[in-house]
């Protein structure tokens, strides 16, 4: 499995040049279709991701830096800033709690 580990990257990279060969040859045979097109999805793309975003928020990272299970709990109940791992005793004291309740 290692040794096809780069393959990976050669597909996409296959990909992305056959994506940009299909855009020129798009534009090449349609230019004002495709460059209305390109602005409309340049226009399109900040309002979609905003609202991306807002409606699917990032998960919350519970994960130990210690033991990498998602285990960690606020210190105390409340507060700020004070984390400790419920699996393996891990404690930081200065890490963030937001979102962890
Ligand atoms: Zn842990």
């Amino acid at each position: 499995m290692e040794r096809f580990f780069f393959l990976k990257y050669v597909l996409l990279q296959l990909l992305f040049f056959a994506l940009l060969a299909g855009f020129l040859a798009l534009f090449l045979r349609y230019p004002w279709a495709t460059a209305k097109g390109l602005l409309g999805i340049l226009l399109l793309a900040p309002i979609a991701w905003f609202f991306l975003s807002a409606l699917h928020p990032a998960p919350i990272d519970k994960r130990c830096p210690k033991c990498s299970r998602p285990a960690l709990v606020p210190l105390r109940k409340g507060a700020p800033i004070g984390v400790r791992c419920a699996e393996c005793g891990f404690v930081d004291e200065e890490h963030s709690t937001a979102y962890l309740d």
